[in-house]
């Protein structure tokens, strides 16, 4: 019949609008900022710099070796390696940023950074409450505001972050396990050391 398709869309409007005053599922939106709907796991605003423990200078897992500053599309991260370096979580020396600002008036939100990023130090946060009229002031971040510790990390991303730690524990066990056969193999290499050669046998007949 002419005009059905009319009359069924209006029908599916109808259903729709009376159903969102009974039904909780048809109420797609809520009184922000009052009330807030749990953002997704995946969901993604601007980068931080993750760090281990309690100290952020200490604990920062990046070792400034540049990749993301080299392929950050709009060149909005600029880094500058310290002169002294530090233990990594495996106790092996590793350099660290100096400077780790980030721009985020430039960056387009695109992730190359967290997804080049060697050593998990960098990943996508989810605060996008960031508006402000102060650019340079609010909006260029240095390594101090860029910081935030691994348990953010897993509150925000806990699939990703149990994955990374995972990896990390996996590494740290690996290396003990290297770290007890190469002492094993010192002791012994000092044990042949120390041992008396053999003398050859002598015939006194
Ligand atoms: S998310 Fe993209 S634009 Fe932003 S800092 Fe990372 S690489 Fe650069
Ligand atoms: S955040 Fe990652 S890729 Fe960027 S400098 Fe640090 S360790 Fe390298």
């Amino acid at each position: 019949m002419l005009g059905n398709g009319i009359f069924k869309g209006l029908a599916i409007t109808a259903r729709n609008f009376l159903g969102s005053y009974v039904e909780s599922d048809r109420l797609i939106t809520v009184e922000y900022p009052e009330e807030r709907i749990p953002g997704a796991e995946n969901a993604r605003s601007f980068p931080f710099l993750v760090y281990d423990g309690n100290e952020p200078d200490q604990g920062l897992r990046c070792v400034a070796c540049k990749i993301c500053e080299v392929e950050c599309p709009p060149q909005c991260i600029f880094i500058v390696k310290d002169k002294a370096r530090k233990p990594d979580y495996l106790g092996k020396l590793q350099n660290q940023p100096g400077v780790f600002d980030i721009d985020l008036s430039v960056c387009m939100s695109c992730q190359i950074c967290v997804e080049v990023c060697p050593f998990d130090a960098i990943k996508m946060d989810t605060d996008f409450e960031l508006s402000t009229t102060d650019r340079f002031g609010e909006l260029l971040l240095h390594k101090e505001q860029l910081a935030k510790p691994n348990a953010y990390f897993q509150s925000i991303h806990p699939t990703d972050a149990a994955a990374v730690d995972a990896g990390f524990a996996a590494a740290k066990a690996r290396a003990e396990v290297k770290a007890r056969a190469d002492a094993a193999a010192e002791v012994r290499k000092a044990a042949a050391v120390a041992a008396p050669p053999p003398q050859p046998a002598t015939d006194h007949g």
